[in-house]
């Protein structure tokens, strides 16, 4: 690569950068990084939403659904709503007003190169995926932790996009803390650090949408790197398999991980009875992390 290449490269983000720039005020403000997870969540479930509602009659779309006989009600999107706002405004709200107390970002003039920019997201999503894998199998090993602080976000047997946010207001702290600490760790540049996040939030709704679609990034990804939804899904179903959030390393590893298959048409009804049996257990509290 010649010299003028290079330095092309190297101006590819500033424009975007200096964009961001003229709005520096409110990207500083304390509301930003709570209404930018929210509503960056909100969007990313929006089309899965609107596939959940449209269910049977976009054929196209419901043959890639995990669980076809799952339909999402009103009422549980409501729930999910409802404990999103709690969370962010009872919660991350007061939690972010504080860390930018404690760390105001200086802003930087240059913007990272793409080389940077791509590196450096790949390296937050691995360390996030490790955080998070020990995180998470810590929470499932230790009966208490399960039952008092990650049972909430196993409520819903299977997933759906607004699930991945429905969990008590300890984990939604906890991984947003990692989320926040992560590209810190790794000194990342903050367009960097917004790039992840924004990454974090899809892979994250992807993981819970309840589709196995043709263009999801595990399939996009080669190798099986990612699990996606279906890997995800099945921890939701089984308890005691694939921990980690994105990578499918760790728990090969661990020798935690299964591979999931779609169920059959004959065994659709029976998943189903087992399914609202666990549903229901969970409402009343009385699963155990050993389920
Ligand atoms: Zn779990
Ligand atoms: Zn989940």
């Amino acid at each position: 690569m010649n010299s003028s290449c290079q330095h092309d490269e190297d101006l590819l983000l500033q424009p975007i950068w200096d964009k961001l720039h003229s709005h520096r005020d409110l990207l500083a403000s304390p509301f930003f990084p709570v209404m930018f997870t929210f509503a960056a969540n909100l969007l990313a479930c929006a089309p899965y939403l609107l596939l959940d509602a449209m269910g049977p009659r976009w054929s196209f779309f419901h043959q890639y659904k995990l669980k076809p006989y799952h339909s999402v009600k009103p009422e549980t999107v409501a729930r999910c709503l409802s404990r999103i706002c709690y969370n962010h405004g009872l919660f991350i709200f007061p939690v972010t007003l504080v860390c930018q107390g404690l760390r105001p970002q200086p802003w930087i003039p240059q913007a990272p190169t793409v080389l940077q920019l791509v590196t450096g997201v790949a390296l937050c999503l691995l360390l996030f995926d490790l955080l998070f894998f020990l995180w998470h199998l810590l929470h499932h090993r230790v009966p208490l932790l399960y039952r008092w602080l990650h049972s909430l976000h196993h409520q819903h047997g299977s997933t759906f996009s607004l699930s991945a946010q429905y969990a008590s207001a300890w984990e939604i702290l906890c991984l947003q803390l990692l989320a926040v600490s992560t590209p810190c760790l790794l000194t990342c540049h903050p367009l960097t650090e917004m790039t992840f996040f924004l990454l974090n939030i899809w892979l994250s709704v992807e993981d819970h949408c309840g589709y196995d679609l043709p263009w999801s990034t595990h399939k996009i990804v080669p190798f099986g790197i990612l699990g996606g939804a279906p890997f995800h899904d099945l921890h939701h179903e089984k308890f005691r398999c694939n921990y980690a959030p994105y990578f499918t390393h760790w728990d090969k590893l661990f020798r935690t991980y299964r591979k999931p298959s779609r169920g059959q048409p004959d065994n659709r009804q029976e998943e189903k009875v087992r399914e609202q049996r666990k549903e229901e257990q969970n409402r009343q509290g009385s699963v155990t992390w050993w389920n």
